[in-house]
């Protein structure tokens, strides 16, 4: 061994403006740093059932079947997918970005005979293609979307799409990973059957929790189902033993992530669900208008882009990944590449939580500004900022 010597931690403070995750609200570091209890201390149960009754807030849903998954985005998915699928059931998946082709990816693992809807990266998933996917294929168990594609930068609309699942008698499965918190997302005005989060986007908290949601239908199909659930872990018979019913212990529950979790949703009901949605609008209107002005094409189709990840085109002649080094080194600014076919076309910069603000449209237009023109991409010198304060108005 050497003399080598580990120093403290000590990251740089930056600002987290990609794909996730976003920054972390500092009521939510602080709640971090309570003491842990026992996983089946009365406190902890406590905390637990408030948890819920936040989520329930939050999902806008009366729904029993609420819980937080120990995991990340992913695990609430996977959870939804393996409870809901039995081996030789149909999957009718939309995909038209990464996350949709990921759900497929899962239903095809749990035994789901998975049929694909397929849209550009970048456009909608069109309701007559859904309802031709239906008729053409017969007796469906779950309908299957993306809410927001973090990866495309859309914002798919649902009404046709859930009224089209229970026409044709399926459960509707929503992934809002990137929507709750940040967009309007209303589970039981809506009709969503199954629907899965993310502490880490727009609710403001670290990666590690999952909200998970479950309509009486699905609860009823969960209990109908004739085979095992194949993934113990994400059982959610089992998870809502320990989340309600007998508190019986199934998992050491991250308490932490718990109170992360928590503090995130309370903050979400401080601020309002209107007026937070209302801000995420605004922030990102503020940041289309500012790229734009600078001579940038917006890459989302037009009426259908979401406020909290924005997919801008990289123009021709400016090389990707040193624009995004020099924003992360000079300016401490992190923003995504593009995913899959979108690698090296797009950027993406996320406005999510704590992180959609006015000071950081400002911010990252004016970095953004400053690193194009160092590539030798010609602009109109504060033309972004001036479009993007005009319309974010006097603080
Ligand atoms: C981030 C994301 C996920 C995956 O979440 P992880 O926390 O990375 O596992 C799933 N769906 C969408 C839409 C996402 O943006």
């Amino acid at each position: 061994m050497s003399n080598r010597t580990f120093p403290d931690l000590n990251p740089p403070p930056r600002i987290l403006l990609g794909a996730g995750p976003s920054n972390v609200h500092p009521r939510v570091y602080q709640a971090m740093m309570t003491p842990i209890l026992g996983h089946l201390d009365p406190d902890f149960l406590h905390i637990m059932d408030e948890t819920k009754d936040l989520l329930r807030a939050v999902f806008r849903t009366q729904n029993e079947e609420t819980i937080a998954v120990s995991g990340t985005g992913s695990a609430g998915m996977e959870a939804a997918v393996a409870n809901l699928i039995e081996p030789g059931e149909r999957a009718v998946v939309c995909i038209n970005g990464f996350f949709g082709d990921r759900i497929a990816e899962m239903a095809s693992r749990y035994g789901a005979e998975v049929t694909r809807v397929e849209a550009e990266w970048g456009r909608i998933i069109e309701a007559e293609a859904v309802e031709a996917a239906l008729k053409a294929v017969g007796p469906t168990k779950v309908v299957a979307i993306v809410h927001a594609e973090t990866s495309t930068g859309v914002l798919q609309p649902l009404d046709d799409i859930v009224r089209l699942a229970h026409e044709h008698d399926a459960l509707l499965l929503v992934d809002t990973v990137t929507s709750l918190g940040g967009c309007e997302v209303a589970v039981d005005g809506w009709g969503i059957d199954a629907c899965h989060s993310a502490s880490q986007k727009c609710l403001s908290c670290p990666p590690g929790m999952a909200p998970l949601t479950f309509s009486p239908r699905a609860a009823d199909a969960l209990r109908g189902r004739e085979t095992k659930v194949r993934s113990w872990y994400l059982d959610m018979t089992l998870l809502d033993n320990y989340w309600g019913g007998k508190r019986a212990y199934h998992h050491t529950a991250p308490m932490t992530m718990v109170y992360a979790l928590r503090e995130g949703l309370r903050l979400v009901l401080e601020e309002g669900l209107e007026a937070r949605v209302g801000r995420h609008q605004r922030n990102g209107q503020a940041l289309w208008a500012g790229l734009e002005a600078m001579g940038l094409t917006l890459h989302a189709q037009e009426g259908y882009r979401l406020p909290v990840l924005t997919t801008v085109r990289i123009p021709e002649g400016i090389e990707d990944v040193k624009l995004r080094r020099a924003l992360l080194y000079e300016h401490n600014i992190e923003i995504a590449g593009g995913l899959g076919p979108l690698a090296g076309k797009v950027w993406r910069i996320g406005l999510m939580g704590v992180a959609s603000s006015a000071e950081n449209v400002l911010a990252v237009l004016a970095a953004l500004e400053q690193e194009l023109s160092a590539q030798g991409f010609r602009l109109e010198k504060g033309a972004g900022v001036a479009a993007a304060d005009r319309l974010l108005g006097s603080p």
